[in-house]
């Protein structure tokens, strides 16, 4: 099909704002060129061109094709150079460039334009030989393996067997002749694999070059990767031909990658690597440890002082921190791409901090900056660094965070032993696209070469997962499955430990200890509290976890579980005995026992939120949850049974433990008798809870600490339950003050978390002084789905076929959940107008159900403690992002 859509662009025709057309590479090379930055000319196939491609049945159109000929022959005329003139050829490489960058996952192509002839006009117009039949050999086996579908092995191959024969340890020793014995041979393999010979038309070249970066948008590693980041699938990707320039010219060539500040930590200094007299490629594929740029300074410092002007200009104008690629080619400097760098989460909240101190950027733009979800890796535990470690080794930090896992020395047996639960490391010499399934399922990366540009090294950074490179000390054997360091072996399955800070390996486990916040992440929340309207609170059931919460900026507690004050190895006895007792007079005595407890529970949580909210919600689980399994109780009850001496006394206790537990199983407990079922059923257990809740409010109102407690009934469905149960509170409040001097001011709520609460949240906001959704039960509920079930058994098969288009029990299903939440909310407040709502589910800590809870008017969000400050960034942009919302109730 032909279109009159314009798919070439010249780099002197874009700029950074085209990026959705010219991919992010194709847009910021035109930017470049633009600012009369040294960029090697070239023209961008656009993005739309690729989706016709795929339009047309994975075929390049006619006029495309004429459109690359016409550009083409501009780029000629800009160079003076022409495709297969053997005097003086023109050279180009073939890159993809997607809308977002996806490091390493697309097919490049150099040295585009050789031939049998063209190889000699190289040689003769460079007046190295060397040079120029290993440039050819570097295209021929890019080429085969690219676009023809060739393994890459066959031709390393040849190299090796070649520099065996030589006695040889290194490329660079083989000279020219060499190069064309082996360039001979390469020609072999294609023949014998295609049955056809090498291409020798360097459009013919251009052309399958196109076709083959088009087609690998849809490569496996490609999918993996932007399933994993969530790009669309329908973006496709653009093409950029470039001319060539040359790194490997000699010693006054090289090329490099740098980042304008340190990408791990965001340290404001200049942080790359270099490679003398190496191709782009080397660096970035991690073959070669390159060294500090540092060594550019040394030995060309005006193309070093040039390129540091560059990257400054470049940073400045771009306003955020650039990973930059170039060249040298024969003491000449070349901008070949920049881009924003993938950084750490650490180095994201610095570099936006001090971006805003100097005058870049605004605050709101520095807000917007940082990924929530990224947050969690400064959220979770790391070394502890004031524990004397016994440091193995030494490599490259190349990404923080600390880790423990078995060491696997190959992806696809990472990714086996992660999906049965294993923490596993992944160590190899050096990562290439292909790994990335076994990168993403490992806990960490160790490579024995390759530099902090690596594949490995960028890759982990932008997972945020703690990464080594170039740790040279370990030898890695993949067919014995071991490293050795000196006389230390450590074989697959062996428990290793990394820091990826520091850069140091140990053996076994270490310590981990709890995160702090930065100065410049304290910095950035109180810019996120200025801003945001939706309040944090944080779901914690102990005195430790609502310290922690404080700390971390909560502002109260949105729900106390008090099943697990149940649950601790002490009271699970009482409460077994409370759960059998016959009569209602052995349950009151051991809810008698009980009640201190829990009293002393609420006292410590309420002391430590010091007056700040706290939702109790009352016992919600099932009571078999506290008795023994019924599998094992049976096993157990019949080998007694058959012992010879028995015990009698113990055999009729397990009988009638056995008894109970029959008499409490149920056939689906997720919806069975729980929740406020329990508490109408059983009164006696929540008006113990509310008592304790009462006492310890009132004891600490003494001690001058205003508590002003909110009682959460769980599990509501039909407004009776709440009415009930909140008139139980009520007596029970009346019970408790008789005794005492003082009154307190609480409120009772309600759980929203059965599809039937939301649609008659009218009725039971009559009863009701607030409403918490809880979002993994209303999931469940509104789906059908039993979380365990689904996660264990199906949910992963709909979303690899995009049945689902995310896991409703992460992000919240905007359109069934969230529609019952919307209609709660608006039933609820037309009846209260100040109802106060808020989540309580998983989702409250997730970026994407914050802001839906933002829009649909609710007052806070609650999550766990570790995800308070990610929910307090989340809040904030969704605030910038869709205005101030206002008073909502
Ligand atoms: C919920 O259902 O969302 C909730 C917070 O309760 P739980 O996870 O304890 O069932
Ligand atoms: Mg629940």
């Amino acid at each position: 099909m032909t279109t009159n859509k314009k798919y070439v662009y010249h780099f002197n025709e874009g700029s950074k704002e085209m990026r959705d057309l010219l991919g992010g590479k194709g847009a910021n090379l035109a930017e470049m060129t633009r600012a009369a930055l040294p960029v090697p000319p070239g023209f961008t196939i656009t993005t739309e061109a690729c989706n016709q491609y795929y339009n047309d049945g994975k075929r390049i159109s006619d006029s495309l094709i004429q459109d690359v000929d016409a550009a083409l022959a501009k780029l000629e005329q800009d160079t003076g150079k022409s495709f297969g003139n053997s005097n003086n050829p023109l050279l180009v490489s073939v890159r993809s460039g997607s809308v977002h960058s996806m490091p390493g996952m697309m097919d490049t192509i150099l040295n585009l334009g050789l031939n049998d002839e063209t190889v000699v006009g190289l040689a003769n117009l460079t007046n190295n030989p060397r040079f120029a039949f290993d440039s050819y050999r570097r295209f021929i086996q890019m080429f085969s393996n690219v676009v023809l579908g060739i393994d890459s092995y066959l031709f390393e191959e040849v190299i090796s067997d070649l520099k065996e024969r030589q006695g040889f340890s290194f490329d660079p020793e083989l000279t020219a002749e060499h190069w064309q014995e082996v360039i001979g041979q390469f020609k072999q393999i294609v023949r014998k694999e295609t049955k056809h010979d090498f291409p020798q038309d360097p459009k013919q070249q251009l052309y399958q070059s196109i076709e083959a970066v088009f087609a690998s948008w849809n490569n496996q590693r490609a999918i993996i990767y932007r399933r994993l980041h969530k790009i669309s699938d329908t973006l496709g990707t653009a093409v950029n031909v470039q001319l060539m320039v040359f790194g490997n010219m000699g010693e006054d060539s090289g090329t490099g990658v740098a980042f304008t500040r340190n990408p791990s930590t965001g340290e404001m200094e200049l942080y790359g690597e270099f490679l003398l007299n190496a191709q782009g490629e080397d660096v970035v594929a991690g073959i070669r440890t390159p060294e500090p740029i540092s060594r550019l300074q040394k030995v060309m410092p005006e193309v070093y002082e040039q390129f540091v002007r560059i990257s400054s200009q470049l940073e400045k104008h771009y306003q955020d921190l650039q990973d930059i690629e170039f060249t040298v080619e024969r003491g000449k400097l070349f901008m070949l791409q920049t881009r924003n760098g993938k950084r750490t989460a650490a180095a994201a909240v610095k570099v936006a901090v001090q971006m805003v101190h100097e005058g870049l950027i605004d605050r709101n733009t520095a807000l917007l900056r940082v990924d929530p979800d990224q947050l969690n890796q400064l959220l979770h535990r790391r070394i502890d660094e004031r524990v004397n470690l016994e440091v193995l080794v030494k490599g490259l930090p190349a990404s923080p965070g600390a880790a423990t896992g078995k060491v696997v020395f190959d992806a696809d047996e990472a990714e086996a032993l992660a999906k049965k639960g294993e923490k596993v490391i992944l160590v190899r010499p050096e990562t290439t696209p292909e790994d990335i399934h076994g990168i993403i399922a490992s806990e960490a990366i160790l490579t024995s070469r390759g530099g902090m540009t690596s594949h490995a090294a960028v890759v982990a950074r932008g997972m945020g997962k703690a990464c080594i490179c170039g740790c040279e000390g370990i030898k890695i054997d993949l067919q014995k499955k071991e490293f050795r360091v000196g006389e230390v072996l450590v074989r697959e399955g062996n428990t290793i430990s990394i820091d990826g800070s520091l850069g140091t390996v140990m053996l076994g486990e270490v310590p981990l200890v709890d995160p702090e916040l930065t100065p410049e992440f304290i910095e950035l929340l109180s810019w996120a509290d200025e801003v945001r309207e939706l309040s944090v609170r944080t779901n914690a059931d102990t005195p430790e976890d609502a310290r922690k919460a404080r700390d971390f900026g909560a502002e109260g507690i949105g729900l106390c579980r008090t099943e697990h004050m149940f649950m601790a190895p002490d009271r699970v006895p009482i409460v077994r005995d409370m759960i059998m007792s016959e009569s209602i007079e052995e349950r009151q005595d051991a809810l008698a026992q009980l009640l201190p407890m829990q009293q002393n529970d609420f006292y410590h949580i309420f002391k430590e939120m010091q007056g700040l909210p706290v939702t109790i919600r009352l016992l919600d689980p099932p009571l078999h949850e506290f008795l023994p399994n019924l599998e094992e109780l049976l096993l157990e009850v019949d080998r007694l049974r058959r012992s010879e001496n028995k015990d009698l006394i113990e055999l009729r206790t397990k009988e009638d433990i056995l008894r109970k537990v029959r008499s409490l199983h149920e056939m689906n407990p997720m919806l069975g008798h729980r929740g406020c079922r329990l508490g109408i059923v059983n009164p006696e257990i929540y008006a113990m809870q509310v008592e304790a809740i009462f006492n310890a409010a009132f004891i600490l109102l003494e001690e001058g600490i205003v508590t002003e407690p909110e009682i959460m009934i769980p599990l509501v469905g039909h407004v009776n339950e709440l009415s009930l149960l909140r008139e139980m509170v009520m007596q029970t409040y009346e019970r408790v003050r008789k005794n005492l001097s003082g009154e307190l001011n609480f409120t009772v709520g309600t759980m929203i978390e059965i599809p039937r609460a939301a649609l008659t949240a009218d009725q039971i906001a009559e009863y009701a002084d607030f409403f918490s959704y809880g979002t993994n039960d209303l999931t469940q509920t509104t789906f059908g789905y039993s979380r365990d079930d689904a996660e264990g058994k199906f949910l992963q098969y709909y979303l690899d076929h995009k049945v689902l288009p995310e896991n409703p029990f992460v992000v919240i299903d905007r359109e069934g959940v969230g529609k019952l939440i919307e209609t709660g909310v608006k039933l609820g407040r037309a009846v209260k107008p100040d109802l106060k709502t808020g989540i309580c589910g998983e989702h409250g800590g997730e970026k994407s159900s914050i802001e839906f809870c933002y829009l649909k008017g609710l007052n806070y969000v609650s999550c766990s403690p570790f995800r308070v400050p990610l929910a307090r960034l989340a809040a904030a942009q969704a605030t910038i992002k869709h205005g101030k919302r206002g008073k909502v109730n």
